[in-house]
């Protein structure tokens, strides 16, 4: 059979009533990664992830690590072909939150829309690829196709190394489509070219051996919270966000006026950021800025501090010790571990009693903006959706990207379906046919083109 985009709707219309049993099946598997209760339906979700491969004629199994295993497969129609590989998670967040109208385990297809913890991140993604990947590879594109499917991507990939780390079962291919990223607006397609990384760190202090009572010591002793919060002050800005460490800032690449202008297109509104996540007030309303801080500037964030009395009302003790939980984002070309050396180096000078111990770290990642691939998928998300789409980033994370990006260094590029009315990391999660059928058609054509690439 040839390529005929036109059979696409016919084929989108049969394979429906599959694509939600499929779908309805995986939702029903809590496959909750960071839940140690959850460990037995990873494994169910991963066993399922294989059959569904193989009933769709690919070839699929397990690649085990020392944590949760991944599961790959696909088709290989040629092997003088160019070769795809396609990255969704099949784990999900927990879903404990109060806001639930039904249970979020349990698939519920309302109209377009389908209701479940994961239908939206990611496995409706996931399947929406692998729908496309069958279509491709029945008409004949001379493309082959690879899935690579984790389950440790909502706890930070931890394992993920492992897998790539096994080439007979994961080998390089020639590009990698990640599908797991949000549009800003459902009218605006969006395609991200880059992610944010991170670094988290605990600083800790210990100044005494116990709770000691302020009128007696007090003025004489040490503050160890009071001391965690003069480095916070030294380290941001807390008003403006601005980070106060020296060299922080060295190595950031500020986005083009063009990037600008294409984060603009997006369909980013700050009314709706603001609502969509029940701020009262923000750092800034300009829409620029609050584009540019969330996609494209590192930031440095204060997550707790613990220590002293946390019961009600005051209690005059003066805490022995304390514990600050901190975090950076980081954005292309920051080094984690350059960061680390210099929040370490800093924070000696000015209180070497304080402990600074790397809590996980992630890279920052750049993606393609031009070119022959990046070309290919905005043209295919042209036919897809019949709009041109905006470059967006991500002011999030994606471990197995950079460790894709590390151990290939093959052109990576991202094609979410995401919504962000669709509940993603939220309670009431959805995703829905508009996006699966259009994702499905995005896919079909981005394949086409790479095929003709070469
Ligand atoms: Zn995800």
């Amino acid at each position: 059979m040839t390529w005929k985009p036109t059979d696409l709707k016919t084929y989108m219309a049969s394979v429906r009533p599959q694509f939600e049993e499929m779908l309805a099946q995986w939702v029903e598997l809590p496959s909750v990664s960071s839940d140690p209760q959850h460990h037995d339906d990873i494994w169910r979700t991963a066993t399922l992830a294989v059959q569904f491969l193989r009933e769709m004629g690919a070839t699929a199994r397990i690649v085990k690590t020392r944590g949760y295993p991944a599961v790959v497969g696909g088709w290989t129609v040629g092997k003088q072909h160019p070769t795809l590989t396609i990255y969704n998670h099949l784990d999900v967040q927990p879903a404990q939150e109060p806001e639930w109208r039904q249970s979020p385990f349990t698939f519920r297809k309302e109209g377009d829309r389908y209701r479940g913890r994961g239908t939206t991140d990611d496995k409706g993604p996931a399947l929406t690829a692998l729908f496309a990947a069958r279509y491709a590879v029945e008409h004949g594109i001379p493309l082959n196709i690879r899935f690579l499917w984790e389950l440790e991507e909502e706890i930070g990939s931890p394992h993920f190394q492992d897998i790539l780390n096994q080439r007979t079962l994961v080998s390089k291919p020639q590009s990698v489509l990640v599908s797991d990223t949000i549009w800003v607006s459902r009218t605006q397609p969006a395609i991200s070219c880059g992610l944010r990384g991170l670094l988290a760190a605990r600083l800790t202090l210990r100044t005494g051996t116990t709770d000691v009572h302020s009128g007696l010591t007090g003025g004489g002793a040490r503050n160890p919270l009071a001391e965690l919060c003069d480095i916070v002050h030294a380290c941001v800005d807390a008003k403006t966000g601005r980070v106060k460490i020296p060299g922080f800032y060295d190595d950031v690449v500020r986005p083009t006026r063009q990037e600008m202008q294409g984060f603009l297109r997006s369909g980013f509104q700050v009314s709706r950021f603001k609502r969509a996540f029940g701020f009262r007030s923000l750092r800034t309303e300009i829409c620029a800025d609050l584009i540019r801080r969330i996609w494209t500037d590192p930031t440095f964030e204060v997550h707790g501090l613990v220590g002293g009395h946390m019961g009600p009302g005051v209690k005059t003790v003066v805490p022995p010790s304390g514990e600050l939980k901190v975090s950076m984002r980081l954005v292309p070309n920051q080094n984690p571990d350059r960061i680390l050396a210099l929040l370490r180096r800093f924070v000696k000078e000015r209180n070497p009693m304080i402990k600074v111990e790397s809590d996980g770290k992630l890279e920052p990642f750049r993606g393609i903006t031009e070119g022959p691939y990046a070309e290919a998928l905005r043209q295919a998300v042209r036919d897809g959706f019949g709009k041109e789409p905006a470059q967006v980033r991500e002011g999030g994370s994606i471990g197995a990207v950079a460790l894709m990006q590390r151990a290939w260094n093959v052109p990576i590029l991202f094609m979410g379906l995401s919504l962000p009315e669709h509940g993603y990391h939220a309670p009431n999660e959805y995703f829905d046919w508009g996006q699966a059928s259009g994702g499905m058609r995005v896919f079909a054509h981005y394949f086409n083109n790479l095929a003709k690439m070469g």
